[in-house]
Formats: structure tokens, sequence, C-alpha cells
């Protein structure tokens, strides 16, 4: 399968095309990895507890969300309510993002009904908390605009969880509802 060359922050990828016929292709080049989570915990703000506003120091820096802005200027006004996600990719980099600062309420809000039929505000907490969140990449997306009712994300999350390197490839689907969007459900990627 031949893909796109991407180049970011975190170094060069190879992306397939087609991210349902994805391999297991590391994103995130392993030899990377260290270097990433080195930057990532030096530049470590004092981490809020859930829910609690975000550090101010944390406004400036580059949103973890990858996208190149400050926070202030990127997933921010999303997780404070002041400008909602208007499409699904604005939706799931702020959901990364508040899975970084613990915003748990967000994480439920932007929940489908059916999806917190599953969990908890606590599981979610207590899962966010566990990992220590270290870069996002989307892959790719489907719909999902200002006018769509539905849009796919792909994307990959990198983080560490009990001293290990995750990295994490989900297909998501979001709904707009009354102008806003949800995170439905998601298939991993194969
Ligand atoms: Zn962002």
């Amino acid at each position: 399968m031949k893909g796109n060359h991407l180049n970011n922050r975190h170094g060069s990828f190879s992306v397939p095309k087609n991210p349902w016929r994805l391999t297991r292709n590391l994103w995130f080049r392993k030899d990377s990895w260290t270097k990433i989570a080195a930057q990532h915990t030096e530049k470590r703000w004092k981490m809020p507890q859930a829910n609690d506003p975000i550090p101010l120091a944390a406004h400036e820096q580059d949103c973890p969300c990858g996208r190149g802005s400050p926070l202030r200027n990127c997933c921010l006004p999303r997780l404070s309510g002041e400008h909602p996600p208007r499409t699904a990719e604005q939706l799931m980099r702020s959901r990364y993002t508040a899975h970084v600062f613990l915003q748990i309420d967000y994480l439920w809000q932007t929940w489908s009904s059916e999806q917190r039929q599953r969990s908890s505000p606590d599981q979610i907490r207590a899962w966010a908390a566990s990992c220590e969140w270290l870069g996002l990449q989307i892959i790719s997306t489907e719909a999902g605009q200002e006018n769509d009712s539905e849009g796919l994300v792909s994307f990959v999350a990198l983080y560490r969880h009990d001293g290990n390197f995750q990295q994490h490839h989900e297909v998501s689907l979001f709904h707009q509802v009354m102008g806003r969007w949800f995170y439905v459900d998601h298939r991993p990627a194969e």
C-alpha cells in the first residue's frame, strides 16, 4: 500500500491512504518515544485535580492535541464552553486535551447517552489519570464538518501506562445533535 509522507514535530511518518486498512504501522517511531517523553516531562506544569481549572501556565504552551497552536487558541475555548467544537475533529482534539488535563466533566458531557450507560465519570477519571499522555496524531477524517450529522476521525494517541509506551489507534464515530458534537463509538483500527 502506497502512503503519504507526513512530517510533524515528532518526526516523519509514512501514512497509508486508507485508514480502514491500516497495518500495524508504528505511527510514532519507537526511537523517538523516549525523546518525546523527556520533552513532555520537562515542560510539565503542575497537574490539576479532576475538573480543576487548567493551570494558567499551560495556556500559552502548545496545545497537547498537537495542532501547533497555543492551548488558549486551540482546545481551551472548547473545554471552557466558550466555543464548543464545530467539527468532529475539533471534538476529538479537545477530548484528547481533556484527558491530559483531567477535564472529566467535559469528557462525560461529550459522550453520547449510549456511551454513558457503559461507564461512569469515576472510571474515566481513573483511566485518564493512570496514563501519561504524550501525543496525538490525527490520521484522517471523513465528514464531520459543521453541516454534517456524522463524522469519522482516525487517530493515534501515544501514552505511557505502567511504565510502558502504548499507542492506541482508533477510528471514532461522532454525531452532531442540535449543534453539539458527541463521541458515539469507535472501531479498532486493524
Ligand atoms: Zn488543541
